[in-house]
């Protein structure tokens, strides 16, 4: 099969041998379409560690090529999706059925081989079915739309006024998702734009861009009591200014997927309208240029398609 395979000094379409089944408790998966994220750009960077020779990619959605005897409920055809985020199966939270507690959990595309390939195996734990009103490529955006709905967590309420920081795809996902919660007075900041937020505005303010700046800008934004709410993956530390923290009794919640089953139905009942954030399909061998528009544009999400065959529903 064709994959993106990251090397030591290189990233490059390689052909690998057709995978297999890892485990009994796997499900190998035709890949459909599969979304560049921001993570595939920093691995092939290297500026996330992964393993050696990892296959990219871990948005996506495909059809089932082949179940292990115990991946019950799943067969060949089902069309799924995967949470790509995978607990360690061990530890004393994933034994204790709070696996999404998990702090040993590997990811796809870093750790396993991912999903920029013709093909995938992964535990079927972390397979989803995708229902019929889902198309592939709206459940190859299930991630994203999971780790948005996050912000549901943080306990905010739809009487309260809200501030998102950040005017890009992921502000804008994450706008729709509180709306779809009746959570509707929130407005969008642009960075880009000549005034800073109104000061002590805001009951809950949510940074999609850990800066320093973007933290002095989110701190002074909401009202004395409010909440702030930590969003984004910033590798390298942030300072924040504890002065004003301490001072206007700031409370700051960090949080990181919502529900994977809930994500998918909200765009199955039609709560969640995601088509106008997708963007085109490239091939695989396209990667180099898609990369490289990845890292200056915020557009669109982009997806490859590593199949030669058409994707059957898209
Ligand atoms: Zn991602
Ligand atoms: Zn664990």
């Amino acid at each position: 099969m064709r994959a993106l395979v990251k090397g030591k000094n290189s990233v490059a379409v390689k052909e690998l041998p057709h995978p297999v089944l890892r485990g009994e408790s796997d499900v190998l998966i035709c890949v459909q379409l599969a979304g560049l994220c921001r993570t595939d750009v920093f691995v092939s960077e290297g500026k996330i560690a992964c393993k050696d020779d990892v296959v990219l990619g871990h948005e996506f959605s495909g059809i089932v090529e082949e179940a292990g005897a115990n991946a019950s409920g799943f067969k060949p055809g089902d069309r799924v999706t995967v949470m790509p985020v995978i607990p360690c199966g061990t530890c004393a939270f994933c034994t204790s059925q709070n696996p999404d507690k998990c702090q040993n959990t590997s990811m796809l595309g870093i750790d396993h081989d991912g999903a920029f390939a013709e093909y995938v195996s992964v535990p079927a734990s972390a397979v989803y079915k995708l229902p019929n009103g889902v198309s592939f490529r709206q459940g190859a955006y299930s991630e994203p739309v999971a780790a948005s709905l996050s912000v549901i967590k943080a306990g905010i309420r739809p009487d309260q006024k809200g501030l998102i920081y950040g005017n890009n795809r992921f502000g804008n996902l994450i706008k729709r998702i509180l709306a779809a919660y009746d959570i509707k007075n929130v407005a969008i900041y642009d960075p880009a734009a000549q005034e800073k937020p109104a000061e002590n505005a805001f009951d809950f303010a949510i940074e999609t861009l850990a800066t320093d700046e973007t933290m002095e800008a989110l701190f002074a934004a909401v009202k004395p009591g409010g909440k702030v709410v930590l969003k984004s993956r910033k590798h390298e530390p942030v300072g924040i200014n504890f002065n004003t923290a301490v001072r206007k009794e700031i409370t700051l919640v960090a949080v990181n997927y919502g529900d994977f089953k809930e994500a998918i139905d909200l765009m199955a009942d039609g709560r969640l309208q995601v088509d106008d954030l997708l963007g085109e399909t490239y091939a695989l061998e396209d990667f180099a240029k898609v990369f490289e528009n990845a890292k200056t544009h915020e557009s669109a999400k982009v997806f490859f398609k590593p199949g030669q065959d058409d994707v059957r529903d898209c």
